[in-house]
């Protein structure tokens, strides 16, 4: 998600020219993606330049594909102290992702992002409460995000908490945000916590619903949103395959 070290970049052209020279072959010059020039490589963080270039929908794309990376092993080799290091003086996130507190879905990881390209806020079943909206907002009328990410997984703990009615200290409350997306599931089957496909039926559900809130309860993502500014969507993480869905 960011140029990658133009020294670096430079070095590999010329690597590339002695090859072709020394072996006979034709230099294609690969034409840099916006946002990740960093298929292979990336030494530092997103700079101001390049996430204001970047449309919403551009970023989902960067999204998707650092998601294909992560899937297909071929994630982007990086340097944190140097990512570290050039986001220290200003930081330029390109989306802020509203994610569930599960530990097998830290946003960064399965996006193929690094230090500096997400803001991230993560509570069980990934609902929305004021400080969250207001953090949203943070990130993109401050800060100049482009893009508000729901993002819900399969098999959430919390989504099974919330249709087993569980009642636990101040868990009972978090629960309750869950729980309109119970009867707003439509679903032929056993509903209950056992069944997965019912479960994530749920979760997307909420997801869906918790896109609503934030247009209903946040005038100003909702007008950034309709001016195009901003793009609110919506995806589900897959644990066993890895795979994001953008569920809209
Ligand atoms: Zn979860």
């Amino acid at each position: 998600m960011g140029c990658g070290d133009k020294s670096f970049n430079k070095q590999a052209v010329d690597r590339r020219s002695f090859l072709s020279v020394a072996l006979g072959w034709s230099v294609i010059t690969p034409i840099a993606p916006l946002f990740a020039q960093l298929a292979t490589s990336r030494n530092g963080s997103l700079s101001k330049e390049e996430r204001d270039r970047l449309t919403p929908s551009q970023v989902i794309e960067e999204l998707k594909k650092g998601n294909e990376r992560f899937r297909t092993g071929k994630m982007v080799s990086r340097d944190y102290r140097a990512e570290q290091r050039t986001s220290a003086s200003g930081q330029y996130p390109a989306v802020v992702i509203l994610g569930c507190l599960d530990s097998r879905v830290p946003a960064e990881i399965i996006f193929d992002a690094g230090i500096g390209d997400t803001f991230n806020g993560r509570v069980a079943g990934n609902v929305v409460n004021d400080d969250l909206l207001g953090s949203m907002e943070f990130a993109c009328a401050v800060s100049g995000a482009k893009v508000a990410l729901v993002l819900g997984h399969t098999a959430c703990g919390a989504v099974k908490g919330a249709i087993d009615d569980v009642v636990l200290g101040n868990l009972t409350g978090l629960l309750a945000r869950i729980k309109p997306a119970i009867p707003a599931t439509k679903f032929d089957g056993e509903k209950s916590s056992k069944n997965a496909e019912y479960v994530d039926a749920v979760a997307r559900t909420n997801v869906s619903l918790v896109l609503l809130e934030i247009r209903r309860r946040s005038p100003i993502l909702e007008e950034l949103e309709k001016n195009g500014t901003i793009k609110i969507a919506g995806a589900m993480y897959d644990l066993a395959t890895g795979l994001v869905d953008f569920v809209g």
